[in-house]
């Protein structure tokens, strides 16, 4: 061990809907296989607000965008990790079973263990009950305990946190985007929604080689429509101002595009009716919305694929943290709000556009006074 670690951390938990406490807990006794985690930052999911209002979880320990310095580690979590005290890690929400065939492939995501659908109990940081041991299970919180079965990825020791913590919204973006809408060189692309994984869909279009990038939101999302052209996007459309149909026909003269991302996660938002008329031949739609049924006839007229998704592999993530680390793109923009523990609260509010305004990426720095 490092340093002598103190005997207990503060811990922001959710004990009922919108309701946040700050409670102490011994720092746990760790195994062999498993690790105690110094958290440096925090950054709040776009899908935390929803969790945050929801009446499924709780009480948890929310906060799954981790980024920390690995301060205690049994020898076999040195051995399969890969990381000596003292490095500087970003942490995956899975804790994935690491044996299954999708674990062996990489995509933790789909692994049962850490899957939320079909009514499951996952294990996966930010939706962890802590009321059970060891209690320092989500991410805004001082320390974390790290399981066996953790998913680590080692980051620069001159990483500032707070870039970081956009890994989780970034790779989302990565594996969305381009890994499984296949944009690439010459590609146009339409993005739905500027959140952290529209704009990560943004960036890495551009990183991908897309000839033209176009990211559609709504008036209150001007502040994150004003930051995309630095992201990349080669347009942008408020769609409350402007139709999405003939704004899209008109930048693109008429062709229409061969990528929809919607990452609005609203059903009533997204509209496959409007995908569908923008679609060239051959286009790629990852759509969101719930209720539009399967349009076979037009499905078959453009040969279209459509598909949706979630999460993100391993793989998504590093390339994220290798675009993060690039400095190529002014990522500090997107990191507005920074909070201490005791205003957790109004950092999972601001990033659902409630309480404080002009959030594009929130963050929650424990160690804030
Ligand atoms: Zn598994």
């Amino acid at each position: 061990m490092l340093t002598r670690l103190p005997d207990s951390a503060r811990i922001a938990v959710k004990t009922a809907p919108d309701t946040t406490e700050i409670l102490r807990f011994p720092i746990p006794a760790i195994g062999p296989a498993e690790g105690i985690l110094r958290v440096e930052a925090c950054g709040v999911g776009g899908a935390e607000p929803e969790h945050y209002r929801s009446t499924r979880w709780q009480p948890i320990a929310m906060g799954h965008q981790v980024i920390g310095t690995v301060v205690a580690l049994g020898p076999l979590a040195r051995a399969m990790w890969k990381v000596e005290e003292g490095e500087r890690i970003a942490l995956q929400e899975y804790f994935p079973c690491k044996s299954c065939a999708w674990c062996l492939r990489g995509e933790y995501r789909f692994c049962p263990d850490a899957d939320f659908f079909g009514g499951r109990n996952p294990r996966r940081t930010g939706l962890l009950d802590y009321t059970q041991a060891p209690h320092l299970v989500g991410g805004f919180a001082e320390y974390m305990h790290l399981p066996w079965n953790s998913v680590i990825h080692r980051i620069p020791q001159d990483l500032p946190a707070s870039l970081g913590t956009l890994a989780v919204g970034l790779g989302n973006g990565v594996q969305w985007a381009t890994m499984d809408m296949q944009t690439g060189p010459g590609k146009t692309v339409l993005i739905l929604g500027p959140g952290q994984q529209g704009l990560g869909c943004v960036l890495a279009s551009r990183e991908a080689g897309a000839s033209t990038i176009i990211l559609a939101g709504m008036t209150r999302d001007l502040p994150r429509l004003q930051l995309a052209p630095e992201l990349g996007a080669d347009h942008v459309i408020n769609v409350e101002t402007h139709d999405l149909v003939d704004e899209v026909m008109r930048v693109t003269r008429g062709a229409g595009v061969d990528v929809v991302v919607d990452t609005t996660g609203d059903p009533g938002a997204a509209n496959l009716q409007q995908y569908l008329k923008l679609a060239k031949m051959g286009a790629w739609l990852w759509v969101n919305c719930t209720d539009s049924g399967v349009p076979v006839q037009v499905m078959k007229e453009k040969y279209l694929t459509v598909r949706s998704g979630r999460g993100r592999t391993y793989a998504a993530t590093e390339e994220a943290l290798r675009i993060i680390c690039s400095g190529k793109y002014p990522l500090e923009k997107m990191c507005t709000h920074t909070f201490g523990l005791a205003d957790v609260h109004k950092a999972i509010k601001a990033t659902g556009g409630k309480e404080v305004q002009g959030a594009i990426h929130a963050v929650v720095d424990p160690w804030l006074a």
